[in-house]
């Protein structure tokens, strides 16, 4: 039976992947090890809480002996790292902690694997993967669009954020080379859909819109990002976990570049239609001072992982926006814990006070 240690399951990425496995894969077992940070919410899985294959253990990527003991004790075949923090604006204000979680976390747990890994016995079907993003390799021009980040782009973080999940890359890639670990590392444009925290600009701008609230678009809002449909970006990870080369990065977008403008204002024509509410307008719309170091435009080349792997983005954007919406508007209930802070009694109650 295949083991899938997932980090960081209970966040936006992490839920809809353990999702994701559990409907497509037979005979797996899927362990979710979250620390429960404001970003994890235990909501994110109940349609999985009670599938004999699913297991929650709450725990700190960061406590080195308790990662080697869930190694040791679930003997994983794949590791799957989505633990991090994961807002730029946070690491703006905070830096320290995307170190340690991002950085120090990451070695915790390539120590764990490699104690367990590199033993007599070799790797075998094992395999660690880094799930990282676009954002390491810096900016790219708008007056450029016909340039792209590769896997070969070198790096160039310019937020805490970034410049830690740069970092962790580099450990993982490190102890590849320095210790034989198997790795793979993916890197990923923005991810929009279901269960995404409301701090990020999709959900964000669907619930203020909703509440009548302003819309606050950073600068002139013209920055560019390949915004990808979660599912997709789910199926990239774990093609790249079946099939994909040991040592390998895999560039994973959806030649989907739209400016946050247009972003928005998707967002409101299609919920006042939807809704019937000519209040939900551009006039919520207010232009705030730009981010501190906000990158330009970020855009994605995925050919190795289409040539290698036949893997391409199958969620066109217009109809990805229309199920996140959907999925907003159907989980008001979701929308009013995480905004009331309330998901944290469920996991007392679930759990009780761990
Ligand atoms: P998220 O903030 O929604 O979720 C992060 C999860 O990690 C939460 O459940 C949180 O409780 C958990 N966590 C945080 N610190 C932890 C720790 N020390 N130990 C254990 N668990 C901890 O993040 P997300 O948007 O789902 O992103 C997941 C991963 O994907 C991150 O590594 C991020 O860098 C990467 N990524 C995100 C995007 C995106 O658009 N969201 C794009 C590319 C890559």
């Amino acid at each position: 039976m295949k083991t899938y240690l997932v980090t960081g399951g209970a966040g936006f990425i992490g839920s809809n992947f353990v999702q994701f496995v559990l409907a497509n894969h037979d005979g797996v077992r899927v362990v979710n090890v979250d620390a429960l940070t404001y970003a994890g919410n235990l909501e994110n899985l109940a349609p999985v809480k009670d599938d004999p294959r699913y297991t929650f253990v709450h725990a700190d990527i960061c406590d080195r002996a308790r990662m080697r003991a869930l190694i040791a004790e679930y003997d994983p075949t794949y590791v799957v790292n989505f633990a991090a923090e994961s807002h730029v604006d946070r690491s703006i204000e905070n830096p320290s902690v995307f170190a340690v979680t991002n950085v120090l976390g990451t070695i915790s747990l390539l120590d764990a694997v490699r104690d367990a890994w590199t033993s007599e016995s070799g790797p075998g079907d094992h395999r660690y993967l880094q799930v990282s993003t676009d954002e390491v390799y810096g900016t790219l021009s708008l007056d450029e669009p016909d340039a792209f980040f590769r896997e070969s782009t070198p790096l160039s973080p310019h937020s805490p954020y970034s410049a830690s999940k740069a970092s962790a890359d580099m450990f993982v890639l490190a102890y590849a080379d320095t210790f034989g670990l198997p790795v793979n590392i993916t890197r990923c444009s923005n991810n929009y859909g279901p269960y995404q925290f409301p701090e990020k600009l999709i959900p964000l701008m669907i619930h203020n819109a909703m509440a009548h609230e302003p819309l606050p678009v950073y600068g002139d809002g013209l920055n560019v990002r390949d915004w990808l449909y979660v599912e997709d970006h789910c199926k990239a990870i774990d093609l790249v976990l079946e099939r994909g080369r040991v040592g390998e990065v895999y560039n994973v977008g959806g030649h989907n570049e739209r400016n946050n403008m247009y972003i928005v204002e998707r967002i409101i024509s299609e919920l006042s239609g939807r809704l019937g509410d000519p209040a939900i307008s551009s006039d919520l719309i207010r232009h705030v001072e730009d981010r501190k170091g906000h990158d330009r435009r970020y855009g994605i080349a995925p050919d190795k992982i289409y040539d290698e792997l036949g893997w391409e983005p199958e969620t066109p954007f217009e109809d990805g926006i229309g199920r996140t919406i959907s999925w907003y508007l159907g989980n008001q209930r979701w929308v009013d814990h995480v905004t009331s802070g309330s998901y944290r009694q469920y996991f007392e109650s679930m759990y009780g006070n761990r």
